[in-house]
């Protein structure tokens, strides 16, 4: 006999409409423009075994696909606020989300359903599922089907077929199968298997207030919709769908002060918008553009209170940087201590408009690393070149060669045997790093010399106001040519004594020493935009347009 559900659960279970009828197709909407990007949440490793989410604001869920286009194709709506994804597994509710460890006190969701039949479309299934109070709908390739119950093994969901009197086949999903619970409960709504082409896709909806809904997963407020997708029976790869500009929002003020001037914000917002374009499939692999984290940008939704950085992203909505027409790549840093630095001396590939520049704008703001400096022991460098697996012998000396604008191109050292290694490039700046030593060299830009000679610096007029940058100063020749000084070799001045000579930062001079002075300053890899170069630049009143064209050489903004 077929347990019939009284009319309250009825109706509960009818608030799930059918959307396959009715409803334009999204596909058809051309009004939005902006583009959508695929931000990955959890993946690999870290993939869910059950995704909780939660209204914060708007009413309920519509859940079906996500198109080529990232177009969302919806199947049927729930007004549930709290609604919880499971991989098609036996799950146990314990502490708020659903795990695959658990024990029988704990809500279970088990695995095994008893499949009622199929059916051409959502209402005949719904029609169907309505009949049981454990009934729902499935939405498995195309095919529309209805199910009831959800049990912890085979012979349980056979034996309850049985019992109740129910006809139908207990069954167990693909392993590509998602099931949607009410959060807290063993009560299924849906379950989907899009096969290899598409993934559950849930979209949240907007309240009677209109305003575009903001959803709670996993203590953080997102923009948009979520995606979830199982590979081989594995757990589930949340990943965010949202429109550029959101996630654009949602980058800014992690990668920047919010409270940071208006057009340095905008030259952030521009940048993180171009970076994303230019790196859009760069997890393809994984099944989405970007991930949330410093491997791409950080992204942590729309936690952060920032109405200037929100103001910023709007006010350069589908603003980028190009260069010949194309996205440019557009690297940013915190702090450039002086100068940025051509890509192809930090990441050996040359992008012409990563180009190094002198920045004379930084060092009107605090960057906190305006100067940072170590002393090395020669027996400390030999153990931190040893330790990282090169066989020296005692280091000797260090031959530092520095880049037209002063930043280290190549470190050199020799041992007492004669026998040399070179590190270029981003290794120069990270093969003295050592958590041994807690010596961490933060940017490109930094000088290596004897620690126990007298250093070398320039005045002027006789004050002892010490010259920064040597090749800010200019001298006229013997044929009228005015001349940047340099930092390399030496510089001979006359002076009352005669003449006498300065050396200065020598490139390609063996440093012979027991004790080496590394100095330096910025914080980061020197390529592209310094942020806090964007801080200062803003403050000494240029529009953020003007920022970026400092900084990346030669590129359209538009
Ligand atoms: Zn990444």
């Amino acid at each position: 006999m077929i347990h019939r559900m009284d009319k309250l659960r009825r109706a509960l279970l009818l608030l799930l409409v059918c959307l396959l009828l009715g409803l334009p197709s999204a596909a058809e909407d051309t009004e939005d423009p902006a583009p959508y990007i695929r931000v990955g949440l959890y993946w690999g490793d870290r993939a869910l075994e059950g995704a909780n989410l939660l209204n914060y604001t708007g009413s309920g869920y519509m859940l079906g696909y996500f198109d080529r286009d990232l177009q969302f194709v919806p199947l049927m709506r729930t007004e549930e606020r709290a609604i919880s994804m499971l991989k098609d597994w036996s799950l146990y509710y314990v502490g708020g989300q659903y795990v695959s460890q658990g024990s029988s006190d704990n809500i279970r969701v088990g695995c095994y359903h008893i499949r009622l039949g199929s059916y051409d479309s959502c209402e005949e299934a719904m029609e169907e599922a309505s009949a049981y109070s454990d009934g729902y709908v499935g939405f498995m390739n195309g095919t529309w089907y209805a199910f009831c119950g959800s049990y912890l093994s085979q012979s349980a969901a056979e034996s309850a077929a049985a019992s109740r009197g129910v006809y139908g086949a207990a069954v167990t999903a693909s392993s590509r199968c998602v099931t949607v619970v009410v959060t807290g409960t063993d009560r299924v709504i849906f379950q989907f298997d899009g096969g290899t082409e598409t993934s559950l896709g849930v979209m949240p909806q907007p309240d009677a207030s209109g305003e575009r809904p903001i959803t709670w997963f996993r203590g953080y407020k997102y923009y948009g919709g979520f995606r979830y997708t199982r590979r081989d029976g594995g757990n589930l790869t949340v990943v965010n769908v949202l429109e550029m500009d959101d996630y654009v929002c949602g980058v800014v003020p992690y990668e920047m002060s919010p409270s940071w001037p208006l057009e340095a914000l905008k030259a952030q917002a521009v940048s993180a918008r171009t970076y994303a374009a230019s790196q859009l499939h760069k997890h393809e692999s994984s099944g989405f553009d970007l991930c949330n984290t410093t491997c791409c940008q950080a992204y942590l939704g729309v936690n952060v209170n920032a109405p200037d950085c929100e103001e910023a992203v709007r006010d350069t909505s589908g603003v980028y940087v190009t260069y010949d027409g194309a996205y440019a790549d557009t690297f940013y840093h915190s702090c450039d201590g002086g100068a940025t630095e051509n890509s192809e001396n930090v990441f050996y590939e040359a992008i012409p408009y990563l180009k190094g520049v002198r920045d004379p704008y930084e060092s009107h703001v605090t960057t906190g690393y305006e100067h940072w400096s170590y002393v090395y022991t020669a027996d400390e460098i030999t153990w931190i070149l040893q330790n990282k697996g090169y066989k020296c012998a005692h280091i000797v000396s260090v031959t530092p060669t520095y880049t037209e604008v002063g930043n280290i191109l190549s470190l050199r050292f020799t041992d007492s045997a004669g026998v040399s290694w070179t590190f270029s490039r981003s290794r120069a700046s990270t093969i003295l790093n050592s958590q041994t030593y807690n010596r961490i060299i933060h940017s490109q830009r930094f000088t290596v010399t004897d620690a126990d000679a007298e250093q070398a610096f320039l005045c002027v007029n006789g004050t002892d106001t010490r010259i920064s940058d040597n090749d800010a100063l200019c001298a006229v020749d013997g044929s009228g040519q005015v001349r940047s000084i340099g930092e390399r070799g030496s510089l001979t001045v006359i002076t009352a004594a005669g003449t006498e000579t300065v050396p200065l930062n020598g490139s390609g001079q063996a440093v012979t020493s027991d004790r080496f002075l590394v100095s330096g300053s910025g914080w980061g890899h020197n390529v592209g935009m310094s942020q806090y170069g964007a801080k200062a630049m803003a403050e000494l009143g240029f529009t953020y347009d003007e920022i970026l064209k400092f900084y990346y050489s030669g590129v359209d903004v538009g």
